[in-house]
């Protein structure tokens, strides 16, 4: 089922995610209702607050990016992208390295707005996945910036956060926007 995506101005958005306990029927049906949402808004990621769900939980699918490269490495071997998306990620860590290099993104929670944003380029990630198994991975390129995406999301984090400060002065003017927007429809 598909959800209502939530919008910058939106309280849900600057609300940590509480750890996932268990993955029950309403962590399933959760999950379900984010990839319907996210393929319906042609997102490549979508995180558990976006829809106004405060828990740790982000969904991901690069596979309709094709001019942005991704690189996806399990235990130090390189794997085919495709066979790994969508990724469903519960509670994840991630760590990141190398030296921030800025990249255009967006957001769902954003529309229409985008701007560079400075992220280091990899990322090594353990989360659990949809089953509970353990995931453990590394990333590079656009996949690894889009779970860096997501899981800033999980901690209230927005990517408006991470922009230079020539970037967001860019765009104040359709942030204020939005955010009146957003917060009047809430009133
Ligand atoms: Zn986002």
């Amino acid at each position: 089922m598909q959800r209502e995506i939530v919008k910058y101005g939106h309280p849900a958005l600057r609300k940590p995610g509480a750890e996932v306990a268990e993955i029950d029927d309403a962590v399933r049906g959760l999950v379900d209702d984010m990839l319907d949402t996210m393929d319906a808004a042609a997102g490549i990621g979508l995180a558990a607050p976006q829809i106004a769900e405060s828990v740790q939980l982000c969904v991901v699918d690069v596979t309709p990016i094709e001019d942005r490269p991704s690189r996806l490495w399990i235990n130090e071997v390189e794997v085919p992208i495709s066979d790994h998306m969508p990724m469903i990620l519960i509670n994840p860590k991630i760590e990141v390295s190398g030296d921030s290099i800025p990249g255009p993104e967006g957001c769902l929670s954003f529309p229409e707005i985008y701007g560079d944003v400075l992220r280091p380029p990899r990322a090594k990630v353990r989360a659990h996945g949809i089953n509970g198994e353990t995931l453990d991975f590394e990333c590079d390129g656009l996949l690894s910036r889009c779970i860096q995406h997501e899981h800033d999301h999980l901690q209230g984090i927005l990517f408006i956060d991470r922009m230079t400060q020539a970037e967001r002065d860019r765009i104040r003017d359709e942030i204020t926007e939005l955010q009146n927007s957003e917060r009047g429809r809430l009133a």
